[in-house]
């Protein structure tokens, strides 16, 4: 049966606010753009996210200020050229967005108003209610239909076409009745989202499976700092499902089995707004130490009781309506429970400041860029900020579409063939009649425990060796023995999510191989064996391949540094 190829100017995988920022802006400039999505663009995490995006607007704040905020917050490990790109631009990223029509909460004089955040000199965060993402994913969404993006909703991308250091493509099939095409283009666009869900506790969409990451490196191509996973304070205790900083950023207080606020201990002048990766271990140390509360004693007291009905319904009635149904406590009149949850990603496809993927230290792979969380442009380094990565999808997002757009003239269209669909056809078919003893909830299950109990917020040599080993066997058990008992080609989800788990194993081996060689504690990466930061061995990017046979290579590429110098991060 032959193969469609369908031609376009750039293909751009994924329809989050990356993704389709990125499409409204080629199609405006008159090329013809496909965006390729697993989910309903809308249903994108993009949409999830609650708390707000960063701008320097106020007269009290200024762009060096959410400089610094960033590069500290980063435990020095972000490249300051990206950094100060992206803070430079953000207030014009939040007006652009206005015009667009995304309605931002005011303040009483008609401005648009901002909360603090988390590791932030300056309230900076600027929201709609509890519902940032979800406004701006409506707003850029909408745009992109108006300008005539074609959104190919509900296909998989499985593969990119690869060859002689050129992207020319990808390869992609229908998750509605299985059917399978080929997407020609000059340029294509990665913007496929995180990759926390390869742990049991986490805050992210199921969707969040961090494809994009494997199939890259599938293709002998690089990841970049996979180690540091973002654990957010705050997910709801068991579930690990979002309670937004906005929660801490209005006056929620941390609280113990003794009734402290436990705080005052680790960041005496932030308090709670100290930097995520430094709230999130503080609240796992009270809980290892017997100060853990609820039934299991995993978790601790957030309470908003004092901030008032009114309060709480005005800008943060979605995290209320989420403790509600999934704990059963309405944080209006009780402290609820939380602990933290693996929640971001700040590893990804290494690119520079302008979303060209690299193909290693100095070369970069002709036609293929990247924006957004399955990014690295090190815009975040070993540790982002609230509300710095909704301003990074919407930000790079349009500046990769204007970069795209400046190079397609000098790009070259080659053509696709049928054979290009090969390695997809090979691994949907191994996928549908593997047999063997193994399921795929039971492989992920074992994946995403042993993540969470040996690649978690506290790391030393000894769990992150036994993750290695535990990974691997996993990989093995996966490619031998997982069956799939729907054979079916209508929807067939048990296939999708089979194919997931081949990602999500992929790229995990890539966090813990680069976690264990980085001897040091930097920002989200925390060694209980080397427990600070080593600027002399390890002020330098991971940058991980993966060869044939799924063993990893490790090599390391410089930071970009620049006016804010080195210093002892303290909150
Ligand atoms: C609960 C939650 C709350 C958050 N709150 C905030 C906040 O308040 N402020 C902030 O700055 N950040 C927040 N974040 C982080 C932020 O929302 C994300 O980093 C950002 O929105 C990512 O955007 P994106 O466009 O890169 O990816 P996403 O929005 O995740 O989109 C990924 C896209 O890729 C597609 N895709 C993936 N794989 C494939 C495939 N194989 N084939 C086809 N399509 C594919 C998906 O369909 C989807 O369209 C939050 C995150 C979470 C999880």
């Amino acid at each position: 049966m032959s193969i469609p190829i369908h031609t376009y100017d750039v293909v751009i995988v994924g329809a989050g606010l990356a993704g389709s920022t990125a499409a409204r802006e080629l199609e405006k400039a008159g090329k013809n753009v496909a965006v390729i999505t697993k989910l309903h663009p809308l249903r994108s995490h993009s949409g999830a996210a609650q708390g707000g995006i960063n701008a320097a607007l106020s007269d009290e704040d200024s762009i060096e200020l959410h400089e610094f905020d960033t590069v500290k917050g980063s435990d020095y490990l972000a490249d300051q050229d990206v950094v100060e790109l992206m803070c430079k631009e953000a207030p014009k990223t939040i007006r652009w967005a206005e015009r667009m029509g995304a309605a931002f909460s005011r303040n009483k004089d008609g401005k648009i108003a901002q909360r603090p955040f988390g590791g932030q000199s300056s309230p900076r965060a600027c929201y709609a209610k509890d519902r940032t993402g979800l406004t701006l994913l409506q707003t850029v969404y909408e745009q992109a239909l108006r300008a005539g993006v074609k959104f190919w909703d509900e296909w998989y991308a499985a593969d990119i076409i690869y060859k002689d250091g050129k992207v020319s493509g990808v390869v992609a099939f229908n998750i509605r009745n299985m059917e399978k095409a080929i997407f020609n283009a000059k340029a294509v666009m990665f913007a496929t989202g995180g990759y926390a869900r390869s742990f049991k506790i986490n805050s992210n969409a199921h969707a969040n499976t961090g494809d994009g990451l494997s199939i890259v490196a599938r293709h002998g191509l690089p990841l970049e700092d996979m180690e540091f996973v973002q654990f957010h304070p705050s997910g709801l205790s068991g579930n690990g499902v979002l309670i937004s900083e906005a929660a801490r950023g209005e006056g929620g207080k941390l609280i113990n089995s003794k009734g402290e606020r436990f705080m005052d201990k680790y960041a005496p002048n932030k308090m709670e707004l100290a930097s995520r990766d430094v709230v999130s271990r503080a609240i796992m140390n009270e809980i290892r130490e017997g100060r853990g509360v609820g039934p299991r004693k995993d978790a601790v007291y957030i309470d908003l009781t004092h901030l008032g009905k009114d309060l709480i319904m005005e800008r943060l009635p979605e995290l209320r309506d989420l403790a509600i149904t999934f704990l059963g406590l309405d944080m209006i009149h009780e402290p609820i429970l939380i602990s933290a949850t693996a929640h971001y990603s700040m590893g990804g496809i290494p690119v520079d400041i302008d979303g060209h993927a690299r193909k290693n230290n100095s070369e970069f792979v002709e036609g293929f860029y990247a924006a957004g969380e399955t990014s690295c442009s090190s815009v975040h380094g070993a540790n982002r900020l609230g509300a710095n990565s909704v301003l990074e999808a919407l930000f790079f997002g349009r500046h990769v579409g204007q970069s795209i757009l400046k190079d397609l003239d000098s790009l070259t269209l080659r053509e696709a063939d049928e054979s290009d669909a090969d390695t997809m056809i090979k691994e949907i078919e191994t996928t549908l009649t593997r047999n063997g003893k193994y399921t795929v909830p039971e492989l992920r299950e074992k994946l995403q425990q042993s993540m969470t109990d040996n690649a978690g917020a506290f790391r030393t040599e000894e769990l992150l060796a036994k993750q290695v080993k535990i990974v691997k066997d996993l990989r093995k058990q996966f490619h031998k023995g997982c069956r799939i008992d729907d054979k079916s080609k209508i929807f067939n989800t048990d296939l999708q999510e089979a194919i997931e788990l081949g990602h999500m194993l992929d790229y995990s081996l890539f966090i813990v191989e680069s976690a264990l060689a980085r001897k040091e504690s930097r920002g989200a990466h925390f060694r209980e064996d080397f427990d600070t930061r080593d600027d002399k061995n390890f002020l330098k990017h991971t940058m991980a391949y993966m060869d044939e046979d799924g063993e990893i290579t490790l090599d390391y590429m410089d930071v970009t540094l620049g006016k804010h110098e080195l210093k002892e991060r303290t909150y």
